[in-house]
């Protein structure tokens, strides 16, 4: 329950109201580790702790990263910080997305907004094994171009020839030649194989219920769809109840899901 001190060794500005600070340990220099879709408890001294997904590379020892969209009160003291300041950090929690048993099969990443960050741990493990994997498809839906994360990466890992990337926005000036429209639209024409494939799903709740439908329509077993679910949290382990669906805690049971095991509560708002 103790954060422990954390530098931020850079801040990188990803869009207008979304940043990434790359955290080190004050203890031993390092990043702990964590499994791809785990989050940690950042506390901003005398303003409060949100939860924030990791989205650094799992391998990576050497930092941390979280990438946060400025919402609140938390988030935007987050957004005040700078190189060689210190914030608390509690964490890894959670569970996290189903890469390992995923091997063998087709990936389909499906993200919108924000859900990229924890995704994008998922994806450097992904690549990290490439041959244990078959097709992988990144599926990603931002509000407008200017508010497509990790730019750089996504035209990177689009000139691979091993990932399909598809990048779709909700509204779009004349200058934009991609995809217009929301990402479900993007699982009907997806090139993948719904007998063999596995779906890691985040993003706002609205656009994962309408994923799962478009999967569903393409012949996806509930049981091979994962979904993370976001919930106001405090403790983040079990104790205070604020995540609590009857015996399903969002911080420990999941954020991460198997979509068969959270269909009756997903969809619920908090107790
Ligand atoms: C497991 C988990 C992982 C998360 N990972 C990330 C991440 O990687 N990056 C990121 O930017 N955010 C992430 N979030 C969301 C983040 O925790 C909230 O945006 C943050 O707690 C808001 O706190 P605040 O003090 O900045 O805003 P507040 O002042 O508390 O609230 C601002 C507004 O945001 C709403 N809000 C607050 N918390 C949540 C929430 N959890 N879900 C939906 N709406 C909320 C409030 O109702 C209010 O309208 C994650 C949440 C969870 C549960």
């Amino acid at each position: 329950m103790v954060p422990q001190p954390f530098h931020i060794q850079r801040v990188r500005k990803e869009t207008a109201d979304t940043f990434t600070l790359e955290l080190i340990s004050g203890k031993d220099g390092g990043s702990g580790g964590f499994a791809p879709g785990q989050f940690n408890m950042l506390y901003v001294f005398g303003v409060g702790e949100v939860p924030i997904s990791v989205s650094s590379d799992p391998r990576d020892r050497s930092t941390l990263k979280h990438t946060i969209r400025a919402v609140g009160t938390v988030s935007k003291a987050l957004q005040q910080l700078r190189k060689g300041d210190t914030v608390g950090v509690r964490g890894p929690f959670g569970s996290s997305w189903p890469v390992e048993e995923a091997r063998g099969r087709d990936c389909v990443i499906v993200a919108g907004g924000i859900g990229l960050a924890p995704l994008r741990s998922a994806l450097y493990f992904l690549l990290a094994s490439r041959e244990s994997y078959q097709k992988i498809v990144l599926l990603y839906g931002a509000r407008t171009p200017d508010d497509i994360l990790y730019r750089p990466e996504l035209e990177r890992w689009r000139s691979q020839f091993d990932l399909d990337v598809q990048v779709t926005v909700d509204r779009a000036g004349h200058d934009w030649r991609g995809p217009v429209g929301v990402v479900p639209a993007l699982v009907r024409r997806a090139g993948f194989d719904p007998a063999k494939t596995t779906a890691m799903v985040c993003g706002p709740e609205v656009m994962i219920r309408f994923t799962v439908r478009e999967l569903e329509s393409r012949g996806l077993d509930h049981r091979h769809i994962y979904i993370s679910m976001e919930r106001n949290m405090k403790c983040a382990i079990g104790f205070c109840g604020h995540c609590q669906f009857g015996p399903t805690f969002i911080c420990k049971d999941g954020p991460v899901f198997r979509y068969d095991r959270v269909a009756p509560i997903f969809g619920k708002a908090e107790v």
